[in-house]
C-alpha cells in the first residue's frame, strides 16, 4: 500500500511569534518521513501571522496556508483544515501552534498511522497545571461524559491523527455547532494512545480558555450531543408536579380537619419563586436548543477564506 499523504493542520490565532519556531522544528521530521505537508490556518489573527505564513511558504515547499476573513474560532479553523485535506484524500494530524504539542509526538502519531492505526491520540498529562484547574478538568470531563453518553477522556484533545476515511466522515458531518472532542469520541475509540509530558520550557502564556469560555463550551458539548437536558426538565416538571399534588392533599386534609386558616404565606412565596425559577430554567434549556436549531437552519458557512497559498496540485485557486 502506498503511504497515505499526511497533512499537519495547525490553527493559528495571533501566533506570529511562535509558528515559525514550530515549523522549523517540524522540518527534520517532515523531511525524514516524506509525504507529509503542513497546512497553516490563520483564524483572523490581529498580528502579522499571515505575513509569517507567506514567508514560511516561500522557504518551505511543503507549507500551505489558508487565511480567514476574521476570527471564526478554533473549531472553524480545524474544520477548514479537515475540509481541505478531505478534498485531497489525505490523513489529518491536528496540532496547536503555541508549542504545547511537541513535534516529536507528532512524528510518533504519523508513524503509528503508517503502521496501520486509523485513529491515534496524543494524551498529555496535566501535571503542569494548577491543582484547581486539574480538579476542575476532571469533574468537567466526568460530568460531560455522563451527560453526553460518549467517552471524553481527560487530557485527550485535538492533538490526534485520523486516516483519510475518518477525515472524510468528519468533513461530511453537516453540523455547525461543532464540538470536536465529542465528534472524535463519536467516531469510536482510538486505536492507539500516545502519552506525553507538556513541554516545560514554554514562556508562561495564559490559556485563552477562561472559566466562562469553558462553561459555555461545556453547554455546547451537552446540547450539541443529545436531548438529555430536555428529558431532565420534563422529569423535574413531573416530579415537582407530583410533589405539589401530594402537598395539596395534605393542605386539603388540614382544611377538612381545622377549617380554612389564613397562614400559608411562606408556602405561597416558596411555591411562586421555586416554580417561577424552575420555569425560567426550563425555558433557558429549551432556548439553548432553539438557538442551535436557528444556527443550523441558517446554514451559513462555518468560515470564509480570504487568501490561500497557491500552487498546490489540485487546489482550487
Ligand atoms: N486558536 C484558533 N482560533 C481561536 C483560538 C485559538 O485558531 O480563536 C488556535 C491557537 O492559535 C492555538 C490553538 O488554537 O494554535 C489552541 O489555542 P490555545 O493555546 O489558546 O488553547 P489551549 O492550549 O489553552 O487549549
Ligand atoms: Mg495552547
Amino acid at each position: 500500500m502506498p503511504t497515505e499523504q499526511a497533512f499537519i493542520v495547525i490553527p493559528c490565532f495571533d501566533e506570529a511569534p511562535r509558528i515559525g519556531r514550530l515549523v522549523r522544528e517540524l522540518q527534520p521530521h517532515i523531511e525524514e518521513l516524506g509525504d507529509v505537508e503542513v497546512l497553516l490556518i490563520n483564524d483572523g489573527s490581529g498580528d502579522n501571522t499571515l505575513e509569517v505564513f507567506r514567508e514560511l511558504r516561500q522557504t518551505y515547499s511543503w507549507v500551505n496556508y489558508l487565511s480567514f476573513t476574521r476570527n471564526f474560532g478554533k473549531e472553524a479553523a480545524m474544520l477548514a483544515g479537515i475540509d481541505w485535506v478531505a478534498e485531497r484524500g489525505g490523513a489529518v494530524l491536528i496540532m496547536d501552534a503555541d508549542g504545547q504539542h511537541p513535534p516529536v509526538v507528532a512524528r510518533q502519531l504519523i508513524e503509528a498511522t503508517r503502521a496501520g492505526a486509523s485513529h491515534v491520540v496524543a494524551e498529555r498529562n496535566r501535571l503542569d497545571e494548577s491543582l484547581r484547574r486539574r480538579l476542575l478538568a476532571r469533574v468537567a470531563y466526568g460530568v460531560l461524559s455522563k451527560i453526553m453518553q460518549v467517552s471524553l477522556m481527560n487530557g485527550q484533545g485535538d492533538f490526534r491523527m485520523l486516516e483519510a476515511e475518518l477525515v472524510a466522515v468528519l468533513a461530511a458531518m453537516p453540523e455547525r455547532n461543532r464540538f470536536s472532542k465529542g465528534l472524535y469520541a463519536w467516531l469510536g475509540d482510538p486505536d492507539e494512545v500516545i502519552t506525553f509530558d507538556p513541554p516545560d520550557d514554554l514562556p508562561v502564556r495564559k490559556s485563552r480558555w477562561s472559566l466562562r469560555a469553558l462553561f459555555s463550551y461545556s453547554i455546547d458539548g451537552v446540547t450539541s450531543f443529545n436531548d438529555r437536558p430536555l428529558r431532565f426538565i420534563l422529569l423535574t416538571g413531573l416530579t415537582t408536579g407530583f410533589l405539589s399534588f401530594c402537598y395539596m392533599l395534605v393542605l386539603l386534609a388540614a382544611a377538612w380537619r381545622d377549617g380554612i386558616t389564613v397562614p400559608g404565606y411562606l408556602t405561597t412565596v416558596f411555591a411562586v419563586t421555586f416554580l417561577g425559577s424552575l420555569q425560567l430554567v426550563s425555558l433557558g434549556v429549551i432556548g439553548e436548543y432553539v438557538g442551535r436549531i436557528l444556527v443550523e437552519a441558517k446554514d451559513r458557512p462555518m468560515y470564509l477564506i480570504r487568501e490561500r497559498s497557491s500552487g498546490q496540485p489540485g487546489s482550487p485557486q
